[in-house]
């Protein structure tokens, strides 16, 4: 009589269960264990976080075409990914010596005599102060511009729930940058900080034109023409975003000061 998954009770064969793919091992969860498992997220040449963050760097597009094409286990999955280093950005965000959004704008903003302006300077000024949470909920529109420019390129034809993965690994590609920035004002000063995070803008379209190169195979100046056209259909659609939640605002606003 062999041994059975502790999972799904499975007769065991071989190193994992072929049922549900757990480990055929399984020891008591110690601090030992807990940071050997948490070195293995890190190091490990297969799903390993700095692996694949090196990947990123490298060979994006490749890497994300492999990881399209069904080579799951060779990456850390893209929105686990997004996730971490969004938690991770927000923290340090949080603390980094750079002016954070407070009770006293919120005050200025009710004593400004255009309502509208003031919404606006508002609304804009929490979008620039919540990057993280604008970047995961920017997604799903850039998953769609990424169809929209990208698609039929190449051979390659993918859907919209592929390109949301795709356009998940961009956005941890960039968050990588944007975590390394944000050492700035921590060893400078914010106005140095907010010089460069412009600048980037200008980076963040090459790395796109750079990976989408080597993920469809097409040409520089055919990807570097798309990703230009890519990076201003997102401005064009967080600005649309924008008016529509300032547009939600005033109505509400409007509707709260007439009663
Ligand atoms: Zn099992």
């Amino acid at each position: 009589m062999g041994n059975k998954c502790k999972n799904c009770n499975t007769i065991l064969v071989g190193d994992f269960c072929h049922n549900c793919g757990q480990k055929s091992v399984t020891r008591r969860i110690t601090l030992k264990s807990l940071f050997r498992d948490l070195v293995h997220a890190f190091t490990s040449s297969d799903r390993g976080i700095l692996h694949t963050l090196i990947s990123l760097y490298t060979k994006p597009g490749e890497m994300i075409r492999l990881y399209l094409a069904g080579h799951r286990v060779r990456f850390f999955p893209p929105f686990t990914l997004m996730l971490i280093l969004t938690g991770f950005y927000g923290v340090i965000y949080h603390f980094a010596p750079i002016e954070h959004i407070t009770a006293e704008h919120l005050d200025n903003i009710s004593a400004e005599s255009d309502l509208h302006l003031g919404i606006w300077s508002y609304v804009v000024e929490w979008v620039s102060n919540s990057e993280t949470f604008m970047t995961l909920f920017m997604l799903p529109f850039s998953a769609l511009a990424f169809k929209w420019v990208f698609n039929g390129v190449s051979r390659i034809k993918y859907n919209f729930a592929e390109y949301l993965y795709i356009a998940a690994y961009i956005c941890s590609q960039r968050l990588i940058i944007r975590l390394l920035m944000l050492s700035i004002p921590f060893i400078w000063n914010e106005s140095i900080y907010n010089n460069v995070t412009n600048i980037m803008n200008v980076v963040y379209v090459i790395l796109i034109a750079w990976t989408t190169k080597g993920l469809f195979s097409i040409k520089v100046f055919s990807a570097a023409w798309r990703s230009v056209v890519m990076g201003l259909l997102s401005v064009f659609m967080l600005v649309v975003l924008l008016v529509i939640i300032i547009f939600i605002i005033s109505i509400q606003l409007s509707i709260y000061n007439a009663e």
